[in-house]
């Protein structure tokens, strides 16, 4: 079986590529399987409500089981935010500088230990019978002073995951943040519900 995968990030598309093919599920981008599909409006007040907007939504539009993710960071500082706002937090939509930027401002002169954050991902896989199977996945950490580290997306470089020794996000490998990151977590437990329900081998 393939699942299609609504995203338009295209490095999220990568890492979620990258994690769901170990996990034996095998996923098509909508420009793979030849679809025009539309970019939903995240209108949700969770994580949760915007990852099922998009599956439902890809799933509709192709025909095919489709998987998405809905991500962000939320700060405990902050009671949460960005949270859903995460890509558009400075205005406009994933512009990680401005984002990065408004962030450290919002913290600025809190030590590190009033500086917790965790990355969120809810994982979401729809049916064309109307199965719908959601699941969460979280990376503790805190936010840097500075940005560190050129790999990975987002708010990577200035994320200081707790295991991580001291490094940002974007300072790990690929194989490194795949291993602890919110997007393995979310998509191993969602492995394991297709699994046990059979819907995947
Ligand atoms: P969405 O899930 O496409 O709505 O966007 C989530 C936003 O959260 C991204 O644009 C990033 O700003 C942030 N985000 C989500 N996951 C990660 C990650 O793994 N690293 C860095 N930033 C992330």
């Amino acid at each position: 079986m393939i699942f299609l995968l609504a995203t338009h990030n295209t490095k999220k598309r990568a890492e979620l590529a990258r994690i769901l093919a170990p996990l034996g599920i095998e996923v098509q981008t909508a420009e793979e399987a030849g679809i025009d599909l539309t970019d939903v409006e995240e209108t949700g007040e969770t994580f949760a409500q915007n990852a099922l907007l998009k599956a439902v939504n890809g799933c509709r539009e192709s025909g095919m089981p489709c998987v998405a993710d809905d991500s962000g960071l939320a700060v405990d500082a902050l009671d949460g935010a960005p949270g859903v706002y995460s890509a558009r937090y400075a205005g406009g939509h994933g512009n990680d500088d401005k984002n990065m930027d408004k962030l450290l401002s919002a913290l600025s002169g809190l030590p590190m230990e009033r500086r917790a954050a965790q990355f969120v991902c809810t994982a979401c896989c729809v049916f064309p019978d109307g199965t719908q199977i959601l699941t969460r996945g979280e990376c503790p950490g805190h936010i840097a002073f500075a940005r560190s580290g050129s790999g990975g997306f987002g708010y990577d470089p200035i994320f200081l995951p707790d295991e991580a020794d001291g490094r940002s996000m974007a300072a790990l490998s690929d194989e490194e943040k795949d291993a602890i990151s919110h997007r393995r977590r979310a998509l191993e437990k969602l492995a394991a519900a297709l699994k046990e329900r059979r819907l995947v081998r």
